[in-house]
């Protein structure tokens, strides 16, 4: 069986283990520390740095394939690796567009694909000039940002002013006025086959994402075609392997397409339940060059999954509460990633997949019920 290495041990990783275990693919992490989410899970575990070539190297050396559930290792040390001889999947000419905003951006302008207006800042007047006076306007950090970390709305020149006093890279965007957002989430394999899942909708707060509904409700077939289409272009235009998740705004206009990842991404936990074929396995086949998993909905046509994340509150005791969750909506799947609870962090999901007849409405009531007494507890939950 081969050897996959996943650089990153957070929670995508512990989800990719799991998936790894059904196909019986052996499955190696590199983690930070050895009490990341994945690396309490996984029994090959090497605890090094994804900033360190020779951490890198050596995990590298004992692998088949050698992927990622994060953006950040440098590219240097990408580009070393393929020059190895290691496989590096997604390469490194791909993931610089996860990396890099500016050039995300104007790559995908080139492709034509529709995208925010956007330029890259220096200075208040730079702003100023971008927007021609009319705020708000978004800063973004062109490197580094996550779940929002790295963009700001700024309403006037002072705001823009605070944000260019950290010194960092920037571009600035027009303010979308959208009416929501979506997710296009694709898998591409080296021999160029690509698979789609349904377009989802997401709903993000204070930048970081709360819920997604899949299918996204009441998205019209044309719109999700061009969506995966655009998806499944990027993706072979980029030379992408494995996921790819394309962050898109609906406006009255048509789609604009926010941000790329290169990995198993938020917006497709709910293919655990919902799917035929979770995000897991579907990025392990992509990058070992299996044939795709299909990717249609495991409820009947009609019916939505509905998945809402488990954010961290000041009570770490989620466990005690598991008992009235199940007990209360038996069908609802409680993921927990094993990490210290902290105010706002990422610490589990919660999954309701339809049931034919349910509706959008009771679905997500029912999703954010769980996920608010996982938190909170009945004493603070709504
Ligand atoms: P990150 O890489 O940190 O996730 P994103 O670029 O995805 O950052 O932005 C995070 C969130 O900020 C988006 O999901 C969206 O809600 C909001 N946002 C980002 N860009 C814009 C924009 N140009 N106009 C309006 N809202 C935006």
């Amino acid at each position: 069986m081969p050897v996959v290495g996943m650089v990153g041990g957070g929670q995508l990783a512990r989800m990719t283990a799991q998936a790894a275990i059904g196909l019986g693919v052996t499955f190696r992490v590199l983690a930070g520390s050895a009490a990341d989410s994945a690396a309490l899970v996984t029994r090959d575990v090497t605890v090094g740095s994804h900033l360190s070539l020779s951490d890198v190297g050596s995990f590298a050396a004992g692998c088949d394939v050698v992927t990622f559930d994060h953006e950040h290792v440098p590219g240097e040390i990408l580009t070393a690796l393929e020059a190895a001889g290691v496989l590096v999947r997604p390469g490194s000419a791909a993931l610089r567009f996860t990396q890099d905003k500016l050039a995300m951006r104007d790559r995908l302008a080139g492709l034509g694909v529709p995208c925010p207006r956007h330029a890259p800042v220096s200075s208040v007047a730079d702003v100023v000039s971008f927007c021609g006076g009319t705020w708000p306007v978004v800063l973004k950090a062109v490197s580094g940002g996550y779940d929002g970390k790295g963009v700001w709305v700024c309403s006037s020149a002072s705001d823009a002013a605070d944000v260019l006093g950290h010194g960092i890279a920037l571009l600035a965007e027009e303010f979308v006025p959208f009416r929501r957002e979506l997710a296009a989430l694709v898998a591409r394999s080296p021999s160029g086959q690509g698979a789609a899942y349904p377009v989802v909708q997401t709903v993000q707060v204070d930048g970081i994402c709360r819920e997604v509904i899949a299918p996204a409700p009441g998205l019209a077939a044309g719109l999700a075609e061009s969506a995966q289409a655009a998806a499944l272009g990027i993706a072979s235009s980029l030379g992408v392997v494995g996921l790819l998740a394309v962050e898109l705004f609906e406006t009255s206009d048509g789609l604009l397409v926010n941000e790329l990842a290169m990995r198993p991404h938020n917006s497709g936990h709910w293919t655990i339940e919902g799917a035929r074929t979770s995000q897991f396995e579907q990025h392990l086949r992509a990058v070992l060059d299996l044939p795709l998993g299909s990717c249609s909905p495991a409820s009947p046509p009609g019916a939505f999954t509905v998945m809402a994340n488990l954010l961290g509150g000041t009570d770490s005791d989620i466990y005690d509460r598991y008992i009235h969750v199940m007990a209360a909506d038996p069908a609802v799947k409680v993921h927990f990633y094993g990490k210290e609870a902290r105010p706002g962090r990422k610490i589990g999901h919660v999954t309701v997949a339809g049931a034919a007849g349910d509706d959008v409405t009771a679905a997500r009531d029912r999703a954010r019920r769980a996920a608010s007494y996982l938190r909170w507890g009945a004493e603070n939950g709504d």
